[in-house]
């Protein structure tokens, strides 16, 4: 059972990270938080050009070195036009679903990065046409209004064409240690390999970590590989949600419940148009198995379509990986209200810790 104090530490690391808007491919001001924890921890950490932020935990460098990595983004919108009177039209920048935008809380980033506030229009309720009421608005007819009174008046404010915009950063604790944030995908997850990275620097006898805060994961799940190309790792261990199957709309599904135990993913594959997916390297699959046996923590294994992460594409990098996606249950992915559970996130990190301690030179990987 994780401890109180395990628990206020980590609520207060996420709710930081997840009040802070950061868009995919604007992740500056994630990057920056997260420089700074870094350092508290005394942890050095370096960036490349796309912005990834690499801690180096440097051990035995006769064990296969691993890289573990979560990304920093979400998902939003970016400003297409600016219509004379002061409303804003957006395109949408990751898989933000239209059924969840109306009335909306959003942010615009301004160009001295100041959070210009927001909400999405609803058309009025007392003029809407019988066969409107049942039907979601389209991204081409959704608008911001920020109370702006015309496109000058928008411009003035610093804001342009190509401006970031996020949910509304918010983030409040519910009952039985769940908590609600607008990105818990993935900030969950870097707050995870946060802890995971100072926990690291106590144990001696361990091959070489590459802890990454990645960029761009929302937009094409590719940011992560100029780090995969430089860093050449052995094994990847990507930290991302898993989708819980226990709320009335998601019945059978899967065996997945929040507050149960972190996941591992024993197969994801996405179809439209990527054809791409993980099957996890059965060494991997293996360490995490023994090391949740030793630590006597509930693993929940998820199998899963229509789900893809960087993971997939980092498996076939350089000579390949051997790669496994690791998770935290989640529920309401891509809204701006999703729910974990610390518990799950604490017996997460040890989880990994618990992996990572088991690579050693018997450990197979070229099979
Ligand atoms: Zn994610």
């Amino acid at each position: 059972m994780p401890s109180k104090k395990e628990i206020d530490s980590i609520n207060t690391t996420l709710e930081e990270l997840v009040l802070i808007s950061g868009l995919s491919g604007y992740e500056n001001n994630v990057r920056s938080y997260l420089i700074k924890k870094l350092k508290t921890k005394s942890l050095k950490s370096t960036t490349d050009i796309l912005g990834n932020l690499i801690c180096t935990l440097k051990g035995d460098d006769n064990l296969p070195s691993v890289i573990l990595f979560a990304h920093m983004d979400q998902i939003g919108f970016i400003v297409k036009k600016i219509e004379d009177n002061g409303f804003i039209r957006v395109e949408r920048l990751g898989g933000i679903p239209e059924k969840a935008i109306a009335s909306q809380d959003i942010v615009i980033v301004n160009n001295k990065n100041e959070l210009i506030k927001g909400i999405i229009g609803n058309k009025s309720h007392h003029a809407t046409l019988q066969d409107e009421k049942y039907t979601v608005t389209p991204i081409k007819n959704i608008y911001i209004d920020a109370g702006f009174k015309n496109k000058r008046d928008v411009i003035k404010s610093g804001i342009n064409i190509g401006s970031p915009v996020t949910y509304a950063p918010y983030y409040k604790t519910l009952s039985n240690n769940n908590v609600c944030g607008s990105s818990i995908d993935d900030r969950a997850g870097c707050a995870v390999i946060l802890d995971v990275a100072s926990s690291l620097t106590k144990i001696k006898k361990r091959p070489t970590v590459h802890v990454v805060f990645s960029v761009q994961e929302e937009f094409n799940l590719r940011g992560i590989l100029p780090v995969i190309n430089s860093l050449k790792p052995d094994i990847a261990i990507q930290v991302d949600l898993t989708l819980t199957s226990d709320t009335p709309d998601m019945n059978n599904s899967s065996d997945i419940l929040l507050g149960r135990g972190p996941c591992f993913s024993l197969f994801s594959f996405h179809g439209r148009g990527t054809l791409n997916g993980v099957i996890p390297h059965p060494s991997i699959v293996e360490i995490f198995e023994k090391a949740a046996k030793t630590k006597k923590i509930n693993l929940q294994r998820s199998v899963a379509s229509g789900i893809l992460t960087d993971a997939s594409y980092v498996q076939f990098a350089n000579n390949g990986i051997a790669t496994i996606d690791i998770g935290f249950p989640m529920r309401y992915s891509h809204s701006s209200r999703e729910v974990c559970n610390l518990d799950d996130l604490i017996n997460l990190k040890n989880l990994i810790l618990g992996a990572i301690g088991k690579i050693d030179n018997k450990l197979k990987l070229i099979r």
